[in-house]
């Protein structure tokens, strides 16, 4: 009887879905514990010169290492994070930490992604200038990734607040460009001074020829703007002789790097060509 029981009330919802309440219900009480006691790691992924040979940027990933649940990503806590009200502690901790790390490697650049909500909060510029100034990291050094999100909803608010980025130094990248509605109209009126290809793009671009001629396209057009152009998701170096070729700026994925912890950074920033052997393959 009670294993009936037992049975029949788990059966009432899709796996997925009772994972998905589960997940809910422990982000809502860890994170928050998790950001206050620094329980946060970021790992950092290589952003390499178009030639393959240096790191020209970082980008910071957040990762989220539970004591029982084991090594969480991003996409199964950030949009619960969002949700719940803890995206501005939580980005403030990644900012921070990013700018404290990266202060050690000079001389290139640190990304950071933001969330649209995050980047909504009436004090989101005022909390970027006051993380750099306590961290003492030069704003020329740092990129924000923003997303389509970030300026469908209220799209003055967004201009005014990029424009005040800019105008303390800071330079903004379009992230997964080319998976929104708008991203042409977005190019023209947004300062953004990079974009980023998303991988969806490269990830089909062997099998179809129209993939490939829509990469090219989009490189053509942002440097055509003005902008610098970074491919996501470089996995082969096929793909990397392709995109050389075609003229695009920077190139980041799996065939030079996927995230690492900054130990590993460290260690790439010390070789002279840290991709050597990616490049030979
Ligand atoms: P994103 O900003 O587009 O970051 C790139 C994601 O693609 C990362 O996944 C990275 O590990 C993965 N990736 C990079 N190169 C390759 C490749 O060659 N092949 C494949 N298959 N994947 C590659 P990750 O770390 O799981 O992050 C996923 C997303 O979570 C990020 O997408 C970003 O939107 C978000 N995210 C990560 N950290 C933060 C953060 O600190 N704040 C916010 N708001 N969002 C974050
Ligand atoms: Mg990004
Ligand atoms: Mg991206
Ligand atoms: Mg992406």
């Amino acid at each position: 009887q009670a294993k009936n029981e037992g049975r029949n009330r788990y059966s009432f919802f899709e796996p997925q879905m009772n994972r998905a309440l589960q997940m809910k219900r422990m982000v809502e009480e860890d994170l928050r514990n998790a950001i206050a006691s620094d329980q946060l790691l970021l790992h950092f992924q290589p952003q390499v010169s178009i030639d393959g040979a240096s790191i020209v940027g970082v980008e910071a990933l957040v990762r989220w290492p539970h004591p029982e649940h084991g090594m969480i990503p991003p996409s199964e806590f950030i949009s619960i994070a969002e949700e719940r009200g803890l995206i501005v502690p939580l980005s403030e901790w990644v900012l921070r930490r990013a700018c404290e790390q990266a202060r050690q490697w000079p001389g290139i650049k640190l990304a950071v992604n933001v969330s649209p909500i995050q980047f909504r909060h009436k004090d989101f510029v005022a909390s970027v200038i006051r993380v750099l100034e306590e961290t003492g990291f030069d704003a020329e050094r740092l990129e924000l990734e923003l997303t389509e999100g970030v300026v469908v909803e209220d799209a003055d608010a967004a201009e005014a607040a990029m424009m005040d980025l800019r105008a303390h130094g800071v330079s903004l990248a379009l992230d997964d460009f080319g998976t929104g509605y708008s991203s042409l109209i977005y190019l023209r009126r947004f300062a953004f001074d990079k974009i980023k290809i998303d991988r969806s793009f490269l990830e089909y671009m062997e099998a179809t020829g129209e993939s490939a001629i829509l990469v090219h396209s989009v490189v053509h057009l942002g440097r055509a703007l003005g902008l610098r152009v970074c491919a996501e998701g470089v996995e082969t170096a096929e793909q990397h002789r392709f995109l050389q070729a075609i003229g695009c700026h920077e190139l980041q994925g799996f065939l030079f790097s996927k995230g690492v912890p900054p130990e590993e950074i460290d260690r790439l920033l010390t070789l002279e060509r840290p991709f050597e052997q990616a490049l030979a393959a």
